[in-house]
C-alpha cells in the first residue's frame, strides 16, 4: 500500500429524531509508512474516523483510498488492515501461540509448521516467546497487549489501525510500550493510524499529529508544528501540558490591556490591524520571573525537581508559569513576570483563529 487518503469523509448517525455528525467532511492524507496519531477530546469523532478507515462503519459521504484503490465500498475483511483495540480482545480459551496464529490459520493456506514459525518470529520480536503456552488470564496487561499486537503484526497487513491500545496500562508501562511500539512501527514500516485522547502520547509517538474537535479536523502537522504554530485557540489549548494561558485583552493603540493591570506594548501591530479586542495566549514555559513586568499573585508552587510550576492569579484570571527550580515564591507572594513578544499567541476573539 502507499498511504491512506480520506476525501471529504462524513459520518452521520441516526439518533432518534436527530442526526449526529460524528465526522464532518474530513480530508486527510496519511503517508506510506507514516505513524499518524489522531488526537482530540472525548466524543470528537476519532474512533468513528478510524472505524470508517477499517471498514467497520459505512461512510455517509466521501471516499477512502488505500494507495490508488478506492476502498470506500469494501468490507472490513477485504481491506487488509489489522486493528488493535484498548481491550485486547484475546480469545480466553486459547493460549498465546494460538491467539497469535489464529487469524493466519483462518485467512491463509499456510501449513501448521509455517504458522508456528511465524508465530515464533513475531513472539521474539515482541519479547513474549516464553509465554506462548500461557492463557490470557495468566498474563499482565502489558503482556496481553503484546499478544494483541502480535496478532496484528503476524498478518503482515497493509496498515495498522490502533484505538487507544495502551490506555489500560499503568503509567510506567504505558510509557515503555509507547517507545516499543514506535520502534516496532518504524522497523516494520507499515502505515499506522493511532487514536488517543492523550496529547502527551500523541506528541511523543506521532510522525505527524492530526488534531480533531467536534467532528472536524483542526490541524495536521509534526508535534513541533501543532505546538508552536497552532492554527487556532482550540489546538493551542489542547496541545501542551500544563495548558497555555489564554485571556481576553483590549487593543489600545499598540498596547494590549488585560486583567489585573496587564498592559503589554507590541512592537509589531500588523497582525492585529482592525481588532479592538483579542484573545492573548502565553505558554507556561515562556513566562519568566523578571525584576520588572506583570504582577501576579502566587497561589500554589509545585516543585517538579528540575523546575517549579507556579500557579498564580493575574487579576481575576488564573495563570500558570514554569519557573526555575531555585525560585520559591510562597502563597500570597506577588512576583513580577515577563515574556518575549515572539512567544505571544493572538487569536481572533470570535473565530479563535490564530493571528500570528
Ligand atoms: P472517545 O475518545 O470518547 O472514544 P471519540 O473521539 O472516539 O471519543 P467517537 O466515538 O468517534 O468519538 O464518537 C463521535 C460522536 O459520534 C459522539 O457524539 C458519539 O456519541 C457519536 N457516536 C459514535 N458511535 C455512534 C453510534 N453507533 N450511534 C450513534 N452515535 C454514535
Amino acid at each position: 500500500m502507499s498511504g491512506i487518503t480520506l476525501e471529504t469523509v462524513r459520518k452521520e448517525f441516526d439518533a432518534g429524531d436527530e442526526q449526529i455528525v460524528a465526522v464532518e467532511d474530513i480530508d486527510l492524507e496519511i503517508r506510506d509508512g507514516e505513524f499518524l496519531v489522531l488526537v482530540g477530546p472525548s466524543g470528537c469523532g476519532k474512533t468513528t474516523t478510524l472505524r470508517c478507515v477499517a471498514g467497520l462503519e459505512d461512510v455517509t459521504s466521501g471516499h477512502i483510498r488505500f494507495g490508488d484503490d478506492d476502498v470506500t465500498d469494501l468490507r472490513a475483511r477485504e481491506r487488509d488492515v489489522a486493528m488493535v483495540f484498548q481491550n485486547y480482545a484475546l480469545y480466553p480459551h486459547m493460549n498465546v501461540k494460538q491467539n497469535i496464529g489464529f487469524g493466519l490459520k483462518l485467512s491463509t493456506q499456510l501449513s501448521s509448521a509455517e504458522i508456528d514459525s511465524r508465530v515464533q518470529d513475531v513472539a521474539e520480536m515482541l519479547g513474549i516467546e516464553d509465554l506462548l503456552g500461557q492463557k490470557p488470564k495468566e498474563l499482565s496487561g502489558g503482556q496481553q497487549q503484546r499478544v494483541a499486537l502480535g496478532r496484528a503484526i503476524i498478518r503482515d497487513p497493509a496498515a495498522f489501525l490502533m484505538d487507544e491500545p495502551l490506555s489500560n496500562l499503568d503509567a510506567k508501562l504505558r510509557s515503555q510500550m509507547r517507545t516499543e511500539l514506535q520502534t516496532l512501527q518504524h522497523e516494520l514500516d507499515v502505515t499506522t493510524v493511532y487514536v488517543t485522547h492523550d496529547q502527551t502520547e500523541a506528541m511523543a509517538m506521532g510522525d505527524r499529529i492530526a488534531v480533531m474537535n467536534d467532528g472536524r479536523l483542526q490541524q495536521v502537522g509534526t508535534a513541533e508544528a501543532v505546538y508552536r504554530s497552532p492554527v487556532n485557540e482550540f489546538v493551542a489549548d489542547f496541545i501542551g501540558s500544563p495548558s497555555i494561558n489564554v485571556f481576553d485583552v483590549r487593543v489600545d493603540g499598540d498596547r494590549l490591556v488585560g486583567p489585573g493591570g496587564f498592559d503589554y506594548p507590541l512592537s509589531d501591530t500588523a497582525p492585529i490591524e482592525g481588532y479592538d479586542r483579542l484573545r492573548a495566549g502565553i505558554r507556561p514555559e515562556d513566562i519568566d520571573l523578571a525584576a520588572d513586568g506583570i504582577a501576579i499573585e502566587t497561589q500554589v508552587l509545585e516543585p517538579m525537581g528540575n523546575e517549579n510550576f507556579l500557579y498564580a492569579t493575574l487579576g481575576d484570571r488564573e495563570i500558570t508559569a514554569r519557573i526555575d527550580a531555585t525560585a520559591r515564591p510562597q502563597p500570597g507572594d506577588v512576583v513580577t513576570v515577563d515574556f518575549a513578544e515572539s512567544s505571544l499567541y493572538l487569536f481572533d476573539p470570535d473565530t479563535g483563529e490564530s493571528l500570528k
